[in-house]
C-alpha cells in the first residue's frame, strides 16, 4: 500500500470498497491517476471474509451473486476467482402463524390458498415498479402517491391473510433490513424495479439474488482487486473535510494526510458521505437527503457442525420463522469441506434486538431456534462467529440506506448528481441492483465514467 505523505493525483476517491476500488481502476484504465483513501485497516467494506475455523471461510458481509449479476461474473472471471452454486436441495422448515414447526410440504398443503396471495401480490409489485424509471424515482407518474405510504401501509391494504402477510414483511425485511413500515413504498418499487422482478428478489426463500457464491469466500473479491490497484490505496486515513472548487479538490483525512486532485469521488454510503465536511458547503437539498438515508440493521450468524445433519434428514438448511430470533437461514456449506455451516439472519428488528444482547445469550437464543427445526443435535456446534454491522464506524448499518416517506420525491435527485468536482458512488447510489455487489460496481463505473468524461472535455 502506498505510504501517506501529501499526495498529488488526478481522481481522489474516497472508500475503498468495492465501488471505490472499481472506480479508481477504472480511471486507472483511461489514463488517469487516482488515490483511494479507506478509512478502515482493511479494503472490501460490506465484503468481509473471516475463517470461522482453520481453512473455514465464512462471509460476515455479502455473500452472494445471481443469475443477473453480470459485472460480479465478469469481475470474478477476471480475477481468477472461481464460482458455486448455492446449496437448494430439500424442504424448508417453517415455523409461522403458532402452527409449530412443519416441513416445506406440510407448510406448503396447508397454507396453499395464503401461498396464492402471497403470488398475486408478489405479481403486482412486478407490475407496478415497471413505472418506476430507476435514474429519477421521483418521476414515476404516481411518485407523490408511492412515496406518500410506507411499503407496509401498502402492504396492510393488499386484504392479505396473516400468513401472508407475515411472509411478505419477513421476505421484505431480508432485503431492506429494516421493517416495511420504515420504507418509502416509492422505494421498494425503486428497490425491485433496480434488480428486475419480485422473483430475483423477494423469494420466500433461495432467491434470485442467491444463486452463486465465491470459492475462497467473497473477500477474495476485493483482496484481489485491491492487489491490482495496491499502489494508489492508502488505509487508515479517515477523509474529514473535503475542499471543492472548479476542478480541484483537497481531502484532508484524519492524521494529516492531505491528497489534492481534480475531482474526488466519493464511494461511501449517504449517510456516511454526511459526515464529512464540505468546504465550502454543499447545497442543502444533499445535506437534508444524507440526513434522510439510514443504513438498515442487520446481523448474520453462523453455526458450524461436524456435518452438514439437517441434509440427511431432507432439509436444505432454510428455515423462515416468525418467532425467531432469526426470520431466516441458510446452508453455508462450502464444497470440498465436510463441516456442516448454518448461516441465520438477524434482520431490522430482530437485528435491533437480538444484537445488542451479550454474543452468549444470542448465541444460546438461536441454537434453540435450530433445535426446534433440526432436532438435538444442532445444539452441539464446534464453533459460532456473529457479525453486527452498526457498531462498525465504517460502515453503521445495512445493507444499504433505505429511504422513508418523502424523501425521494423531496430529495432523491441529490443522491447522484455530481456538485462541481464531487461525485458519489457506493451500491446506495447505483441503478441497477442497488444494495447489492452488482450495484456498488455499478455505481463505481458510472462514477468514473462522469469524472473521465469531465476531465477529457
Ligand atoms: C451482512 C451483509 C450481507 C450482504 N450480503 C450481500 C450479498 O449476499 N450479495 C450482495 O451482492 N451484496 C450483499 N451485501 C451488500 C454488499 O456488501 C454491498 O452492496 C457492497 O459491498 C457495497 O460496496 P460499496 O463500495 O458501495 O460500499 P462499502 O462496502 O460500504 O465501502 C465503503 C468504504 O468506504 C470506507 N469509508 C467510510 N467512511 C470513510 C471515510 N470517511 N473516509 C475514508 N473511507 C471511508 C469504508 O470503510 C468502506 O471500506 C451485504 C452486506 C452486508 C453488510
Amino acid at each position: 500500500m502506498a505510504e501517506p505523505a501529501g499526495i498529488q493525483a488526478d481522481v481522489v476517491i474516497v472508500g475503498a470498497g468495492l465501488s471505490g476500488m472499481i472506480a479508481a481502476r477504472t480511471v486507472l484504465a483511461a489514463g488517469l491517476r487516482p488515490v483511494v483513501l479507506e478509512a478502515d485497516d482493511r479494503v472490501g467494506g460490506r465484503i468481509l471474509t473471516e475463517e470461522i475455523l482453520p481453512g473455514v471461510p465464512v462471509e460476515i458481509g455479502a455473500q452472494w451473486i445471481g443469475d443477473t449479476h453480470e459485472r460480479m461474473f465478469a469481475l470474478a472471471a477476471e480475477l481468477g476467482v472461481d464460482t458455486f452454486e448455492q446449496f437448494d436441495e430439500g424442504e424448508t422448515s417453517y415455523e409461522l402463524g403458532g402452527a409449530g414447526v412443519l416441513r416445506g410440504n406440510e407448510f406448503h398443503s396447508r397454507y396453499h390458498d395464503e401461498l396464492a396471495e402471497l403470488e398475486r401480490v408478489l405479481r403486482h409489485l412486478d407490475e407496478l415498479a415497471t413505472e418506476v424509471p430507476v435514474e429519477a424515482p421521483w418521476r414515476a407518474p404516481r411518485a407523490a402517491e408511492w412515496d406518500a405510504i410506507t411499503a407496509g401501509n401498502w402492504y396492510d391494504d393488499q386484504g392479505l391473510s396473516p400468513i401472508a402477510r407475515t411472509l411478505l414483511e419477513i421476505c421484505t425485511v431480508g432485503i431492506l433490513a429494516v421493517p416495511t413500515t420504515e420504507v418509502s413504498f416509492l422505494h421498494l418499487l425503486f428497490t425491485i424495479q433496480t434488480c428486475g422482478v419480485t422473483s430475483e428478489l423477494l423469494a420466500e426463500s433461495e432467491g434470485g439474488a442467491q444463486t452463486t457464491r465465491f470459492t475462497g469466500g467473497t473477500g477474495e473479491i476485493p483482496r484481489r482487486l485491491a492487489a491490482l490497484i495496491a499502489e494508489y490505496i492508502v488505509l487508515n486515513v479517515p477523509v474529514q473535510l473535503i475542499e471543492h472548487g472548479v476542478d480541484r479538490v483537497a481531502v484532508h483525512c484524519r492524521g494529516g494526510l492531505v491528497a489534492t486532485g481534480r475531482r474526488v469521488i466519493v464511494a461511501v454510503s449517504p449517510a456516511l458521505a454526511g459526515r464529512i465536511m464540505y468546504d465550502p458547503p454543499l447545497p442543502g437539498v444533499r445535506d437534508q437527503l444524507t440526513q434522510r438515508s439510514p443504513n438498515g440493521t442487520a446481523m448474520k450468524a453462523f453455526f458450524v457442525y461436524d456435518q452438514p445433519f439437517w441434509r440427511a434428514d431432507g432439509f436444505n438448511g432454510q428455515l423462515i420463522s416468525d418467532i425467531g430470533p432469526a426470520r431466516m437461514s441458510n446452508d453455508a456449506c462450502i464444497p470440498g469441506d465436510d463441516h456442516g455451516l448454518i448461516l441465520l439472519f438477524l434482520e431490522g428488528d430482530q437485528a435491533r434486538t437480538y444484537g445488542r444482547l451479550p454474543q452468549p445469550q444470542r448465541q444460546e437464543l438461536l441454537t434453540a431456534e435450530l433445535v426446534r427445526h433440526y432436532g438435538p443435535v444442532a445444539a452441539q456446534p464446534l464453533a459460532y462467529v456473529d457479525g453486527e454491522w452498526s457498531e462498525r464506524e465504517w460502515t453503521r448499518g445495512c445493507y444499504n440506506a433505505n429511504l422513508g416517506p418523502h424523501v425521494w420525491t423531496n430529495y432523491g435527485s441529490a443522491l447522484a448528481a455530481p456538485i462541481g468536482a464531487i461525485h458519489w458512488a457506493s451500491t446506495d447510489t447505483a441503478t441497477f441492483w442497488s444494495a447489492y455487489m452488482e450495484g456498488a460496481v455499478d455505481a463505481g463505473e458510472r462514477a468514473a465514467r462522469e469524472v473521465i468524461d469531465a476531465l477529457s472535455s
